[in-house]
């Protein structure tokens, strides 16, 4: 559903890809590695057109979005937790939830729905969400995303300063974001679980694809892990 190619993106003069390639299935886990600044986050919001693009394709169902938007780009399915999470802080729960709903219009998803997935949120729903745990504010931030109807879910550091805990309940997650066919691309710091959870990888280096493999060949692999994961 996603490929991307050859793909080239500036900050002013200073150019941070220098040619990216990846392909995303339909409800395939692609997960995007890489050391600190090599361009995974640059990647995501290329492809979201946050970031523009100034070389290469990024194509949906095989139609060029380059330049396109981010607001048409969504409405093609694709749906962006960013780093951070930037939820709503000074809106309740419930509000950034409704306040996205209506925005997204019809969508498979509602707010029970997003309630099943995250328990845990029920009984914060009238609770400001600055008030909310780092793990909580993730989940709230993947209920919204999911409220606009994603086909594609793009997680930028998906667990980043969550506790042990959390993060298994945000790998669950994605394990169920998978079984109900939603893709997902995913960049986290914590390799090891996250190659678990996904089907491939790509590696980033300097701005460039420089390895794809099955996320079975990376364990298999000591010396790619060592050079350009630094792990
Ligand atoms: P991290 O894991 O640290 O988030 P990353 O792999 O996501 O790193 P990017 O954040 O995409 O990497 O950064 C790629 C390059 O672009 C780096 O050299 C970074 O310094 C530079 N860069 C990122 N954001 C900006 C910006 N807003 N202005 C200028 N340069 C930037």
């Amino acid at each position: 559903m996603l490929e991307v190619r050859a793909l080239q993106a500036f900050y002013g003069a200073s150019q941070a890809l220098f040619g990216i390639d990846l392909d995303v299935s339909e409800g395939e886990v692609v997960a995007l590695l890489g050391r600190n600044g090599m361009g995974k986050t640059t990647t995501l919001n290329a492809i979201m057109g946050l970031v523009e693009p100034s070389s290469g394709e990024v194509r949906i169902d095989g139609e060029d979005v380059l330049g396109w938007p981010t607001y048409r780009i969504a409405r093609l399915g694709l749906g962006l937790v960013p780093e951070g999470r930037q939820v709503f802080p000074n809106l309740s729960v419930s509000e950034n939830l409704i306040a996205t709903e209506r925005a997204a219009g019809k969508s498979a998803w509602d707010l029970p729905c997003i309630l099943n997935l995250f328990p845990c949120l029920t009984a914060r729903l009238g609770q400001s969400a600055s008030t909310l745990s780092g793990g909580e504010q993730q989940m709230l931030a993947i209920g919204r995303a999911l409220l606009t109807n994603p086909r594609l879910l793009i997680l930028d550091e998906a667990t980043e300063g969550l506790a042990p805990l959390v993060r298994e309940e945000i790998w669950k997650v994605v394990r169920k974001i998978k079984d109900v066919g939603i893709a997902t691309i995913i960049v986290d710091k914590h390799v090891a679980k996250l190659t678990r959870v996904a089907d491939r990888y790509y590696i980033l280096e300097k701005g460039r694809t420089v390895f794809c493999g099955s996320s079975d060949t990376l364990a298999k692999n000591p010396d790619l892990s060592r050079r350009y994961l630094g792990i």
